[in-house]
């Protein structure tokens, strides 16, 4: 932890500018860590001649370092996972607004808020053991709370934000009041306290050890392009149900960025966002997570995905999840959801 903070010191000084701020440099911080993003950040140089210095930390460390680095950080871009997330490097006034014909044109509506935009979209899909739960059963993000399930579902915890961006959806489509039951249903139909990632629950799931759990695409994805004949047996002995397709859609989350306000490289800044919104950086970015383009004109050959069919998805705005992560959290606390 020491030698890392060191480095990331080291990094940041080699970066920071005294008095004019050098033409052709960006300065990403980012809480993505592709290996395909590499290719995406050497591509862009290529095509610009701007220099990408990286400084990469977890979300929640990187937005307390452009916080207390104040009017002098030397950060030009923020990127990040999660709409949670990004709301609230707004919240904390880092971003400044872009007003861009690129991404306005490119970046559906609901994609994108003023100051922030999604460059890549996963699904939140329920996953159940093929031996013990019918699919018709869990079709529904609100079936998880239905006592036919007692002693079936596992979660991690209810204060990611994965699982507050979901419930926070819920609140946007039913209200809080139906948003509480269905958390209050879920807690009473736990097989477990909460605990672990995603692909923890899927190999509880595949195990037995719980019935039904809800993961991000990509999580799924991973394990069905995994070659390991423990990962092929694994996810075989599941199932995987788009949750809400007669109604509001399967529920997404993004990854986005945004610029902030303090750029000292505003203009480049800018530019690699649109740069993000291109055709061949659709591509990388979306598919190196094995998630999906926010751009509809590009597509991306992904088999595991593909394998998984079409489905509808929720087109609830980013800004909304953002808007009800407060009331999430209250809610699943209320409902003891730890
Ligand atoms: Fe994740």
């Amino acid at each position: 932890m020491k030698l890392k903070s060191a480095l990331i010191a080291a990094a940041v000084a080699a970066m920071s500018h005294t008095g004019v701020a050098e033409e052709n440099v960006l300065n990403l911080y980012s809480a993505r860590h592709y290996q395909t993003d590499e290719a995406l950040y050497a591509n862009f140089t290529q095509q610009t001649g701007i220099k990408i210095n990286r400084i990469e930390g977890k979300e929640d460390e990187l937005l307390e370092r452009i916080k207390n680095e104040g009017a002098n950080s030397p950060a030009d871009v923020f990127l990040t996972v999660d709409a949670a997330r990004l709301a609230k490097a707004h919240e904390l006034n880092l971003f400044a607004p872009v007003a861009s014909k690129v991404l306005e044109s490119r970046i559906p509506a609901h994609l994108r808020t003023e100051d922030w935009f999604s460059f890549s979209t996963r699904a939140r899909v329920i996953v159940y053991n093929k031996g013990s739960v019918k699919p018709e059963d869990v079709q529904n993000y609100a079936d998880l709370a239905d006592p036919k399930l007692k002693g079936k579902f596992c979660s991690r915890s209810g204060s990611h934000p994965y699982n507050l961006s979901l419930m926070a959806s819920i609140i946007a489509h039913h209200g809080e009041a139906k948003a509480e039951e269905v958390a209050r249903g879920m807690v009473a139909n736990f097989a477990r306290a909460p605990k672990g990632g995603d692909t923890d629950q899927i190999k509880a799931v595949a195990a037995g050890e719980c019935g039904v759990a809800i993961s991000n695409t990509y999580y799924v994805a991973r394990l069905l392009r995994s070659t390991k004949p423990e990962d092929q047996k694994l996810i075989s002995s599941v199932g995987i149900v788009w949750p809400d397709q007669k109604a509001n859609g399967t529920h997404i989350n993004v990854s986005g960025g945004g610029v902030l306000r303090t750029a000292p490289h505003r203009a480049a800044a800018v530019k690699f966002l649109e740069y993000l919104a291109s055709d061949q950086a659709q591509v990388y970015f979306a598919d190196g997570n094995n998630e999906w383009p926010v751009v509809e004109s590009v597509k991306v050959a992904n088999p595991a995905l593909e394998s998984l069919g079409k489905f509808k998805a929720d087109k609830l705005p980013v800004k909304n999840l953002a808007m009800y992560q407060t009331k999430a959290q209250i809610i699943f606390d209320r409902a003891g959801f730890k």
